[in-house]
């Protein structure tokens, strides 16, 4: 399957991303203050922020929806880097084309649901936007597979994997138990995406981002997406694994990438 890497998606990114941002789009106090922090920072290459939040029990914040998106735009200005937001229906991509949103991802319920991704992939046809695959919360790879192949079947190349982690409610450790051997199989299996590791999903807990972060990249993965917030005690959604700007600045001066290993 052809594919095109990261660095070919024409948004200046280079062979391995770091993509910050919060869990949810909160407030326009809330970006700003990511923005001052982020600012001239070279280290971070896309930005990331919830927009519709798939809540597995109603009740808790579901996430501002389209109001989020102006304050994404206005990011995406100040830091001159790519915004990245998740999309589970074809309204969201419609709001998000909209908007100037860079990179899209499909969410780990999302990638369950065939009928949900080919709704989206219909929806893509004819639009040059890269995509991201957040694996199923199953550990099953032909629907991982099988979604980024639908993505491919209607003409998008500019596509990447997220290892988040699957459900493991036997697991005490991990909020969602790293898989490393089958997300490395998907490299074999699609010998051009890149995976992009995401530590804050797979840790649920801000203690164990850095070592998961740095297993990940000795696994060989080509990226993180890692959950920031100025106030991560006071974050609306994912409090516990949400860690400072300044935590995550210092925790990537002290991980090994992979041009620093070779
Ligand atoms: C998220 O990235 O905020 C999110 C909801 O992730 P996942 O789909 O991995 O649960
Ligand atoms: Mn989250």
């Amino acid at each position: 399957m052809e594919t095109l890497k990261m660095k070919d998606w024409g948004l200046g990114l280079g062979e391995q991303v770091v993509i910050a941002g919060p869990c949810s789009v909160e407030t326009e106090q809330q970006i700003d203050s990511l923005c001052e922090s982020f600012k001239g920072k070279s280290e971070i290459n896309m930005f990331r922020g919830g927009v519709w939040k798939p809540r597995t029990r109603p009740g808790n914040f579901e996430g501002l929806g389209e109001e989020a998106l102006p304050l994404l735009q206005k990011a995406k200005e100040s830091l001159g880097i790519p915004i990245c937001i998740e999309v589970a229906n074809t309204a969201h991509v419609e709001a998000a084309l909209k908007h100037d949103i860079d990179v899209l991802w499909i969410g780990a319920r999302t990638t369950v649901n065939p009928f949900s991704v080919q709704e989206i992939a219909d929806s893509l046809k004819g639009v040059d936007i890269p995509v991201m695959v957040k694996n199923p919360i199953n550990p099953d790879m032909a629907l991982w597979m099988g979604a980024i192949e639908r993505l491919h079947a209607v003409g998008i190349r500019k596509l990447a994997a997220i290892h988040r982690g699957f459900a493991d409610p036997y697991d005490k450790i991990y909020r969602n138990k790293p898989n490393w051997n089958l997300a490395m199989q998907l490299k074999l299996e699609l010998p051009n995406i890149e995976i992009i590791n995401d530590p804050s999903h797979i840790g649920g807990k801000a203690s164990m981002i850095k070592d998961i972060s740095q297993r990940a990249l000795n696994f060989g993965m080509d990226g993180l997406m890692i959950e920031t917030h100025p106030n991560p005690k006071e974050a609306w959604s994912d409090a516990k694994q949400q860690i400072t700007p300044n935590e995550l600045l210092s925790m990537l001066k002290e991980i090994s990438f992979r041009e620093k290993i070779d």
